[in-house]
């Protein structure tokens, strides 16, 4: 198994953009613009028939962007792709990747703990195109691939998943799946971040963000990133001028901005989050620990081997159950009570009462979601006074 070997912070502050750009700036401009111009009909024929000169020349404002290309570029490059293509959301992202290389007959396959939104589009969205699924416990590859089928051809998987923090091992993933003929792996690489965790180099077909997190970096925008083999991502991009689910170029500049400081933040939300693991497992009131590189975490081995750094997100059972985490989520002073990670602010959840608010018992027992569980996304705030936070908030278990 490869391992990635440096965090990528050159590439996330200078990859993408051109040598020297208009006017000498130094960042990229915005190019806020709906639509381009051609010079005459037989530069608009010349480019029709895929012969313009300048290979980056755009038409309309669906098809593509200067500024979103260059952050296209800056991803791909950070991901050790072939190409990029963004998209609204992160949800815009995968949906689209979805309907791009799945179609009516087909079946998908794809694991338990995975965003819920992304299993809500395979279950209740693809099903009524006539397509096909199975659920199969995270990580679990006998599960997987006592699923497949000769008309499988895809399998979506998060490295690590929300909120358990399960680490699927991603070598393994693909090369169970490339026995299978024609199979596509997506795996939804939120959670990582490039910095921790490369999917591509372990074999997997394509890599999706929600850019919206740990990408943008600062909680106001919201943005979506497909990487992986050029003539996949062209499929995605074709299907984006269909769908419309293109990124603002604003949006696209905010993202390129926040990803400067990418491996900074998440090297500080590394080692926040790993301190806060080893302490919130000592602590008397916390039943269990949820954290990718805590030796009590049951894929603990996979992500030592794939990760280079165990992420933002710390989950947690208090004792006492349901009333007693909302308790301590509501005594903490610095995190805020907030969907979403990934930002310079800490945010806290309890996902029952969030994200599976709606979800059934059944759907819940069968994920494992209990009322008691907390998930704590780490901020760049000082260690110390989120630890300060959460031991105060634990006192009124
Ligand atoms: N993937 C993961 C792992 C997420 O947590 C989320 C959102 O929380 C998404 C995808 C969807 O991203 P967005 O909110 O940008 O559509």
């Amino acid at each position: 198994m490869s391992v990635p070997k440096a965090p990528n912070s050159t590439r996330a502050v200078h990859a993408g953009g051109p040598a020297v750009r208009a006017n000498h700036t130094l960042t990229p401009s915005i190019a806020q613009t709906a639509t381009y111009t051609f010079d005459n009909t037989a530069d608009l024929e010349q480019y029709m028939r895929g012969e313009d000169p300048d290979p980056e020349r755009e038409e309309y404002g669906r098809y593509g962007n200067p500024t979103v290309r260059e952050l296209e570029q800056r991803v791909t490059a950070l991901e050790g792709a072939e190409d990029g293509v963004a998209f609204s959301s992160g949800m815009a992202a995968i949906s689209t990747a979805v309907l791009s290389l799945v179609k009516s007959g087909e079946h998908v396959v794809l694991f338990n703990d995975c965003y819920r939104r992304t299993r809500q589009l395979v279950r209740s969205v693809l099903s009524r195109f006539g397509i096909e699924h199975d659920v199969v416990p995270a990580g679990d590859l006998r599960a997987l691939e006592a699923v497949l089928r000769p008309t499988t051809r895809l399998v979506l998987s998060e490295a690590p998943t929300n909120p358990f923090l399960y680490c699927v091992d991603l070598q393994k993933l693909s090369e169970v799946v490339k026995r299978h003929g024609r199979i596509r792996t997506l795996v939804d690489s939120t959670m990582a971040t490039p910095i921790n965790c490369r999917p591509l180099d372990f074999g997997v077909d394509l890599v999706v963000h929600s850019a919206t997190k740990y990408l943008s970096g600062h909680n106001d925008v919201l943005g979506g990133v497909a990487v992986g083999a050029a003539h996949l991502v062209s499929l995605l991009r074709d299907s984006r001028g269909v769908l419309g689910t293109v990124l603002d170029p604003h949006a696209a500049f905010l993202i390129l901005r926040g990803l400067k400081t990418l491996g900074l933040r998440v090297e500080r939300q590394n080692t926040t989050a790993l301190e806060i693991a080893h302490t919130l497992e000592q602590h008397p009131a916390v039943e269990r620990v949820f954290y990718p590189l805590l030796e009590s975490h049951p894929s603990y081995g996979v992500a030592r081997a794939q990760m280079t750094g165990g992420g933002g997100i710390v989950s947690f059972v208090v004792r006492g159950g349901g009333d007693a985490a909302s308790r301590v989520v509501d005594a903490c002073r610095i995190a805020k009570i907030a969907p979403s990670f990934g930002g310079p602010e800490t945010l806290i959840e309890q996902p029952a009462l969030m994200s599976y608010f709606e979800a059934s018992p059944e759907e819940l027992e069968r994920i494992g979601i209990s009322p008691a569980l907390v998930r704590l996304a780490v901020g760049v705030e000082e260690t110390t006074d989120l630890l300060r936070d959460l031991l105060e908030a634990l006192k009124t278990v």
